[in-house]
């Protein structure tokens, strides 16, 4: 979470623009994030906006394919037990 002070408000890392400044004032709250943009510029790159996948949804994605990979399994032999 980033704080503007001039706003006083927090500001989620999805909600500040990708150069790092908040939105409403356009002053830079995320340092980090202005400072590698102006590396990429530097090097003539544009930043691509990085926004990381939590672990928990990561965790639902590899839990829906055990799932479903459970339930295909079942599925397979239910089919060879009626027409096998
Ligand atoms: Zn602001």
């Amino acid at each position: 979470m980033a704080w503007c002070p001039a706003c006083t408000r927090y500001l989620t890392p999805t909600s500040l623009r990708t150069d790092g400044t908040c939105p409403y004032c356009e002053q830079v709250v995320d340092y980090s994030r202005q400072r590698k943009v102006e590396q990429a510029k530097a090097r003539g790159e544009e930043l691509e906006e990085v926004v990381p996948v939590p672990w928990h949804f990561k965790l639902l994605m590899v839990a829906t394919v055990v799932y479903l990979g459970w339930r295909a399994a079942q599925g397979v032999e239910w089919l060879a037990h009626h027409f096998g």
